[in-house]
């Protein structure tokens, strides 16, 4: 083969492109990674704000594929910081001897598939072409930093940052005065470490959201032990939860509305006292009965009304929402923070920021002067690494046009119109509902024994049907609205981004999503057209 032909190309060197490439490379697949970064991690490469951490525990949020990599890596906290998930991308990709085969600060801006010659054209920048039969889409859930457009953006003579492209040398924040702009899951971390550092922080706030305590601190070596010597049994009972971790949790099977509230209540309060995602796993209808969820929301309403002293803010702070529609976030001292004289809650709910002047920010008439911006306004979740390469298919359609309406795949892994390419992560899998680690792990090794198998028996390409992707669209639809999740406006319904088609992009559920993929591979790759060259 020459130097621009391989078997498959993987976009991205996160923890998906990372271990999508040593698999294929171990089949046998000549392969070749892109990155648009200048170094591997993915989301811990680019998201170095301060607090910056994994909302899943460490010993769960790791690659499982490898018993030796697992013994070795010795995790320090409970929920690990940035820099520790960073170094572990590194030494994984040290490890196993990926880096030559990537190439960093390239990003892919097309990728056009030949119908003649069942193959894959990807357009790299800088200036680059490559051939490839299979085309993975290791792009990332969350990856394309959302930056609102507000006017006077140009004007701002301070210094403006997105959490999700921190600047690598830091920002110093010491003596200054610093806006964060939203309080979703980076908000809740960034804020309180912020708050300690800066002069004065002022926090804007559309929409208020639940958080629970994380109760992060150093890790318990005796449980890194135990949890080691029984790592295949931990990994495979992660599998079989609901979204791919908290093992270590129980999980109840009773109805919140059956039992006396006294015993929901208890539940809830072991649960704060533990920390973390399991805090809604008591009962089986918090997210989809109204009532049942009633009880978790005000719990933590009345949580926040005990720890935030001025009454006003603790308003403020309080969700309208039902708990759980938008995803919770974890905070270490979060609400806390606004009981310091230097933080000042700015709700935007009902005016929003009007533009940006060289002193600072316009809400609701007032100019808040201030030296450092941060936007903490998240992702064009899900789609937007996908949509923002111009991604051609049959006849010459445009990814981004056939998705217009919405996001429709089959299993989230394959595209009708779009044969031989595979995406990870993507709309209508798992994903950002799941241990995203764990995710990962099923779809790289889905995909390459989808490939494998397409080698042995001498077949050139694999291509959903339109009616299998027609009704597993129906089906992820199906399970949502069987859901409190499309009730609000989420980042998993595209809320976020204006003109974004309201569609619920991921799948509740991570072991019957699992056990779908099974049986579809084991009848020979159901719901897709196998074809020779
Ligand atoms: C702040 C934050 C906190 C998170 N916390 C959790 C958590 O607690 N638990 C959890 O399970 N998940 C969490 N996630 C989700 C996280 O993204 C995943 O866990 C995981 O890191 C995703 O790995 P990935 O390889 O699929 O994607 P990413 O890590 O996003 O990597 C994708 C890579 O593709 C590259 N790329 C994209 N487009 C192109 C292109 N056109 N050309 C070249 N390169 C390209 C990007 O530069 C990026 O490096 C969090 C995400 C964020 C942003």
């Amino acid at each position: 083969m020459s130097g621009t032909e391989r078997d498959a190309v993987v976009v991205g060197a996160g923890f998906g492109g990372l271990y999508m490439l040593h698999r294929l490379r171990s089949a046998g697949f000549s392969t070749i990674a892109f990155e648009a970064g200048g170094d591997v991690g993915g989301t811990w490469y680019w998201n170095r704000y301060p607090g910056a951490r994994c909302d899943v525990e460490s010993l769960e949020y790791s690659y499982s594929f490898s018993p030796e990599l697992e013994q070795e890596w010795e995790w320090t906290e409970r929920y690990p910081a940035q820099p520790e998930i960073l170094r572990y991308a590194e030494h994984v990709a040290d490890r196993f001897e990926l880096r030559h085969d990537i190439r960093f600060d390239t990003r892919v801006v097309a990728a056009t598939f030949d119908e003649r010659a069942s193959r894959w054209l990807v357009r790299t920048e800088p200036d680059g072409e490559t051939s490839a039969r299979f085309l993975v889409m290791a792009t990332g859930c969350l990856s394309s930093a959302n930056l609102p457009r507000i006017d006077g953006m140009d004007s701002f003579a301070g210094r403006i940052a997105h959490t999700g492209r921190w600047p690598h040398e830091g920002i110093d924040l010491r003596a200054k005065r610093v806006a964060v702009v939203g309080t979703g899951s980076s908000g809740v971390q960034a804020i309180p470490v912020i708050a300690e550092e800066a002069a004065e922080l002022f926090v804007f706030q559309r929409t208020p959201n639940y958080s629970i305590p994380a109760r992060n601190g150093p890790l318990d070596p005796d449980l890194q032990r135990e949890i080691k010597a029984h790592y295949r049994e931990f990994r495979a009972a992660n599998r079989l939860r609901p979204a791919g971790l908290g093992a270590r949790w129980p999980i109840g099977d009773q109805s919140a509305l059956e039992v006396p509230d006294e015993d929901v209540k208890r539940d809830l309060e072991e649960r704060w006292r533990i920390g973390g995602f399991a805090f809604l796993s008591g009962f089986t209808d918090f997210l989809k009965n109204r009532e049942a969820n009633a009880k978790a929301a005000e719990f933590v309403k009345r949580r926040i009304r005990e720890i935030v002293r001025d009454p006003t803010v603790a308003e403020r702070l309080s969700p309208k929402q039902v708990i759980g529609c938008k995803r919770l976030c974890l905070d270490t001292r979060y609400f806390e923070t606004f009981n310091r004289p230097n933080v000042h809650l700015v709700d935007v709910s009902e005016h929003p920021i009007e533009r940006l002047t060289p002193r600072g920010l316009v809400a609701g008439g007032r100019e808040y002067e201030v030296d450092v911006i941060v936007f903490a306004t998240g992702y064009d979740a899900m789609t937007g690494s996908l949509t923002r390469i111009d991604v051609r298919g049959r006849n010459g359609v445009a990814l981004r046009d056939a998705w217009s309406a919405g996001p429709r795949t089959y299993l989230g892994l394959g595209v009708a119109g779009f044969p031989n390419l595979f995406t990870m992560t993507g709309p209508g899998s798992p994903s950002v509902l799941a241990n995203v680690i764990v995710a990962i792990e099923q779809h790289v090794e889905w995909i390459a024994d989808c490939l494998a198998y397409l080698r042995s028996r001498g077949y050139a390409t694999i291509e959903a049907t339109v009616e299998a992707q027609d009704a597993w669209v129906d089906h992820v639809n199906a399970v949502a609205d069987a859901t409190l999740y499309p009730t609000c406006n989420s980042w998993y319904l595209g809320a976020n981004v204006p003109g974004k088609p309201r569609v619920f992009m991921p799948l509740i559920g991570f072991p019957p999503y699992v056990e779908k993929c099974n049986e579809v591979a084991a009848k020979d790759y159901e719901g897709f057209v196998l074809a020779r060259a």
